[in-house]
């Protein structure tokens, strides 16, 4: 079981880039394999890491999607980008620096997690499509890193999560915050159910 989780993100990684890069969809169909491709890199990043502070994990998987919000505009146009075109120049580093400034003024975990989240989501983007300008305003130029090079640190990613000894890493924690709170609110709904049986009346309506 715990080498399925990094094998599985692994898989969905090559998986999904298979599709984007040999089929190639529309654009606007490839955000549906390139999302989760970009969640599994982050999910493989995490498996690599101690756990973190509270909400860190799951900012990371945030941040690891977030960036992709200047795509939007795009979305909305008529006539659609292309694979081959570049990224728009807010996909830089300028642009995790108010994240990560936030997050260090209010030393907030979850922001912080958003900001590091965000640099995860540019590296799968040095190694998939036109590259990224990193260097935006200082250069235009696209950094592009050939796409076996990021399949590779994935693969190293999976292999070295795989071989990790039962030691807990930050994505357990990230899931199991959210599974606890899944648990609690059960918890609570139950509590707070209405016993129509006992008090003899239903609701209006049923
Ligand atoms: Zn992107």
């Amino acid at each position: 079981m715990r080498r399925a989780v990094p094998l599985g993100c692994l898989a969905a990684v090559l998986g999904c880039d298979w599709v984007v890069l040999r089929r190639r969809p529309r654009w606007i169909v490839t955000g549906i394999f390139d999302h989760p491709a970009h969640l599994a890199t982050a999910a493989l990043v995490l498996l690599n890491l101690a756990p973190r502070p509270r909400g860190w994990g799951r900012g990371f998987l945030a941040g690891s999607l977030i960036a992709d919000v200047d795509h939007l505009p795009l979305a909305l146009r008529e006539e659609h980008p292309t694979l081959d075109d570049p990224r728009p120049v807010s996909h830089c580093l300028l642009a995790i620096a108010p994240v990560a400034a936030v997050a260090g003024a209010r030393r907030s975990p979850p922001l912080a997690g958003v900001a590091a989240g965000m640099l995860a989501h540019f590296v799968r983007d040095l190694g998939v499509g036109t590259g990224v300008p990193l260097a935006w305003p200082v250069s235009r130029r696209a950094l592009r890193v050939p796409y076996p090079v990021y399949a590779g640190a994935c693969a190293v990613l999976a292999v070295r999560a795989g071989l990790r000894k039962s030691a807990p890493n930050a994505l357990d924690a990230a899931t199991a915050g959210k599974a606890r709170r899944c648990a609690r609110g059960f918890r609570v709904t139950r509590g707070r159910m209405p016993n129509f049986r006992r008090s003899g009346s239903l609701p209006r309506g049923l």
